[in-house]
């Protein structure tokens, strides 16, 4: 589904700010909402298909990669098997990556954010049936809605043309955010307001 607008609301429903999605206007591309499993689908058949250019991949699952050799384009599997002669290894191995570390040679630690979050997936027509959420929310209009109450957010939108609606919960987790993260953040909106003045014409390049 395309994701049409951003809405933003206050614990008790109502709705403060609705900015319409100009994705596809700045990007060339729209702000899609899908089931992670549709999309893992997608990408999956895409890369294994005969179709298209070059050969298809080929997924072994249960190797779980203990160490990589960026020269010699080798990887090191758990249960001993060494795999070799490759051109190019992609690490993807997530947020707590193994492999990260024997590419750049740092130690890349996740930045803790102050905040859990806690995911969860419901047949829109359950939520369809409750009064109360309905008052402020169409399950299956195509919008993300999300909801702020002191330091905890509810971001929530459909997938799957409107059959499931998917809730993410992001929940001060009772860690401060590291100091570092906070200052990343604001060199990034101070970087951006000093660029939007640039375009506006109110400053000059530095
Ligand atoms: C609650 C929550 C909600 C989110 N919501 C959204 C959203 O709405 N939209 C959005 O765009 N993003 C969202 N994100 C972010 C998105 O999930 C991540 O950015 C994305 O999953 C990162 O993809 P990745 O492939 O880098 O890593 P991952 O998805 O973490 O995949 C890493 C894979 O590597 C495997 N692996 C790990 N170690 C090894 C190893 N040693 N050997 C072999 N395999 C290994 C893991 O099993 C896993 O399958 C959300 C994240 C969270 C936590």
């Amino acid at each position: 589904m395309i994701d049409k607008a951003f809405r933003i609301c206050s614990a008790d429903g109502t709705e403060h700010k609705r900015i319409d999605l100009t994705a596809k206007k700045q990007y060339g591309g729209d702000r899609m909402m899908y089931h992670r499993q549709d999309l893992h689908e997608v990408l999956k058949e895409a890369a294994t298909s005969s179709e298209g250019v070059g050969e298809p991949a080929r997924i072994k699952v249960g190797c779980r990669v203990l160490s990589c050799d960026c020269e010699a384009g080798s990887v090191v599997l758990e249960n001993g098997v060494v795999m070799e002669g490759f051109d190019l290894v992609v690490a993807a191995d997530g947020i707590k990556s193994k492999i990260r570390g024997f590419v750049s040679e740092e130690e890349e630690k996740p930045i803790p954010t102050g905040h859990a979050a806690y995911r969860m997936m419901i047949e829109a027509k359950k939520v369809e049936d409750d009064v109360e959420i309905r008052r402020f929310l169409d399950p299956r209009e195509a919008v993300t809605t999300m909801v702020m109450g002191h330091k905890n957010r509810l971001i929530m939108g459909p997938a799957r043309n409107g059959e499931v609606f998917s809730i993410v919960a992001m929940v001060a987790d009772g860690k401060k955010m590291t100091p570092q993260l906070g200052y990343r953040l604001m060199s990034t909106k101070r970087k951006r307001k000093r660029a939007s003045q640039r375009q506006r014409g109110l400053r000059k390049e530095t």
